[in-house]
């Protein structure tokens, strides 16, 4: 029986041989973003290729006509890995995030394994898990919650960057609606009869701002005003704002939204206003790490010589519906590089070197590490144990 390194060999070259078709995907869904939920085209591509590489495939899954599952199955009955693979794109600036690297890194891992063994040498399943709607759908959520995930013991996916990194933290996130009531008066000729709601929500972002200097370096708040208010004789009867509260910890993060809502409730007093807080009912969940999943994964892109970069100091920390599957299942979230250095995400920028030959690299590299880091922990009941026991601590 052929030894897990050259298993190992096997995968690389079914990826290699792979890349073509792989970028061709990747450069179809960047030419096509689709939006959240929305993703009919990547999602019909996707699923179209991984079914001609010998997958099982499983369309709309968790209700989601947009999501799959495409099955590399083992030899007997065992532990199953997932991978996972985004394919939405950001309004207007498109594939701003890269998230069509993600798709083919993906899918390009299932198909090498399919490829490479048909069934896998071990016992257990490795799926690709195709998840829409990370930007402002927290389609992982949904789908955790309609069970697309039970049953998988590790789950695992990388996301472009302009560089390589094993770990970066992912912050939680609560939305929140402030809305303020006030009273309507004339705004010149009655002003002390009226109470503005407007005074309420801008002494809101005051008494924030006041706040923040007391918060933990790594929270964010910031908001907008969505309603201030309908014309200047008119004092402001209604307004309303938007905040996005953000925090590795998930109990920081309920640390926050008690001090928010003690702003909310002070700016609201003091103004004469009353306010009625709402918050999304999905919240994003921080990124919980996994030391020994992410060891492998470092591993294996030693192996083919893809080299990991130092933590960029000037680079803050986003948010992601990864972080929700990572609080439920061991899970790693690595960064791959497809830019050069201090190109931030979510840029027109970056949407262009989601398209470019740095790209491609990055997407192969990931493929192959994916593939490897899946076929270690179906190969290896020792590493997977690790892993979940880590998790459980
Ligand atoms: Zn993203």
């Amino acid at each position: 029986m052929a030894t897990l390194d050259e298993l190992k060999t096997k995968i690389c070259g079914a990826v290699d041989a792979l890349a073509g078709e792989l970028e061709a995907i990747s450069h179809k869904i960047h030419a096509n973003p689709e939006l959240c939920f929305k993703e009919e085209k990547a999602a019909a591509w996707l699923t179209e290729f991984l079914e001609q590489k010998g997958l099982k495939v499983e369309r709309g899954i968790g209700g989601l006509p947009t999501a799959f599952r495409a099955t590399v199955p083992g030899s007997a009955p065992g532990p199953t890995i997932a991978i996972m693979a985004e394919y939405d794109a950001l309004p207007k600036i498109g594939h701003a995030c890269g998230h069509n690297v993600i798709a083919t890194s993906g899918a390009g891992a299932g198909a090498a394994l399919a490829v490479a063994f048909g069934t896998l040498p071990f016992a257990g399943a490795i799926h690709v898990i195709g998840t829409p709607a990370e930007e402002g759908g927290a389609g992982k959520v949904r789908l955790m919650n309609a069970g697309a995930f039970k049953g998988v013991e590790a789950a695992l996916m990388i996301h472009p960057r302009c560089g390589t990194r094993i770990w970066r933290p992912s912050l939680g996130i609560i939305k929140v609606n402030a809305e303020f009531h006030g009273k309507a008066a004339h705004a010149s000729s009655w002003p002390w009869r009226g109470a503005n709601a407007l005074n309420a929500v801008i002494q809101l972002f005051v008494g924030l701002d006041a706040m923040r200097q007391q918060l933990r370096p790594e929270a964010r708040v910031h908001g907008i005003i969505s309603h201030g208010g309908d014309q200047p004789n008119i004092i402001p009867e209604h307004t309303a704002a938007e905040f996005y509260l953000r925090s590795e910890s998930k109990a920081y993060l309920q640390e926050l939204f008690r001090r928010f809502e003690g702003c909310a409730q002070g700016a609201a007093t003091a103004t004469g206003c009353t306010v009625t807080i709402t918050t999304d009912p999905i919240v994003h969940d921080p990124l919980k790490p996994n030391v020994a999943m992410a060891a492998l994964f470092e591993k294996n892109l030693e192996r083919i010589d893809f080299p990991v970069d130092p933590e960029d100091p000037e680079a803050g920390y986003g948010s992601t519906d990864c972080g929700n599957v990572s609080q439920v299942i061991p899970t790693i979230h690595p960064y791959i590089r497809i830019s050069p250095d201090g190109v931030p995400g979510h840029s027109r920028e970056f949407a262009e070197w989601a398209k470019s030959p740095m790209a491609r690299t990055g997407l192969v590299a990931a493929a192959k590490a994916l593939a490897m880091t899946a076929l270690d922990l179906v190969a290896s009941p020792e590493e997977l144990k690790k892993a979940k026991e880590e998790f459980a601590r």
